[in-house]
C-alpha cells in the first residue's frame, strides 16, 4: 500500500477538476473513502486469508470492477435523487476514479505483491514497470518508525508534488473560468 495520507490526497485533489456546483465537502469526503476504503482488505489477514488469494490484500478490492461497483453504490446511498441524471453519472465517475486511484498507487510502489487490476476476470497480480513509491508497512505501529519516515518523503516527491501542481492548475483555471462568466458582479 501507498499510505492513507497518500491516498485521501489523490482524492481530494481530484475533486478539484469538477464544477464547484458538484465538489461540496460531501463530495470530496467520499471520494476520500472510496479511496483508502481497497485497504480493509487487510482484515482478511486476521481470518486467514492470505495475501494472494481473491480476497486477499490487493486482490478483487483493488480492481477494476470493484472500483466501478463501489462508485455505483457510493452514488446510490449517497445522491439517490441525482442517479438518473448527467450529474448521476459524474458522481459515479469521480467516486469510481478515486477507488481506482487506490489500486495505480499501489502497482507503483516497491514492495508486496502487484494489483489484481482485471479481477474478477483475471486474478493475476499486476505492477507498473515504473515503481517509485516507498511501500508502507501494514499496520499503525511499523508506520511510526523511519520505514513510515521515508514512505512519506517518497509519497511528498510522487504524488504530493503532481498532486499539488493539479490543484494549483485547476484553482488557476477555476478562477479563470469565473473572471470570464459575464455575471453581475462582472458587469456592473
Ligand atoms: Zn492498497
Amino acid at each position: 500500500m501507498a499510505s492513507i495520507f497518500a491516498h485521501a490526497f489523490t482524492a481530494y485533489a481530484l475533486s478539484k477538476g469538477f464544477s464547484e456546483e458538484i465538489k461540496t465537502r460531501k463530495f470530496w469526503l467520499l471520494g476520500i473513502l472510496c479511496a483508502i476504503l481497497p485497504d480493509a482488505d487487510v482484515v482478511g489477514f486476521k481470518f486467514g486469508i492470505a495475501y494472494e488469494d481473491f480476497w486477499g490484500h490487493r486482490g478483487f478490492s483493488h480492481s477494476l470492477v470493484f472500483a466501478l461497483l463501489l462508485g455505483v453504490l457510493i452514488a446510490l446511498i449517497f445522491y439517490t435523487n441525482k442517479i438518473a441524471s448527467k450529474t448521476g453519472i459524474i458522481l459515479i465517475c469521480y467516486f469510481s476514479i478515486c477507488t481506482a486511484s487506490h489500486g495505480v498507487l499501489d502497482a507503483m510502489t516497491t514492495g508486496g505483491l502487484g494489483i489484481a487490476f482485471f479481477s474478477p476476470f483475471d486474478n493475476a497480480r499486476y505492477f507498473f514497470p515504473w515503481r517509485p513509491i516507498q511501500v508502507s508497512p501494514i499496520g499503525a505501529s511499523k508506520f511510526f518508525s523511519i520505514w513510515g519516515i521515508k514512505v512519506l518523503l517518497s509519497e511528498l516527491i510522487w504524488i504530493g508534488i503532481p498532486t499539488g501542481i493539479y490543484i494549483l492548475v485547476m484553482h488557476y483555471r477555476n478562477k479563470k473560468t469565473t473572471f470570464n462568466k459575464p455575471n453581475d458582479q462582472n458587469t456592473k
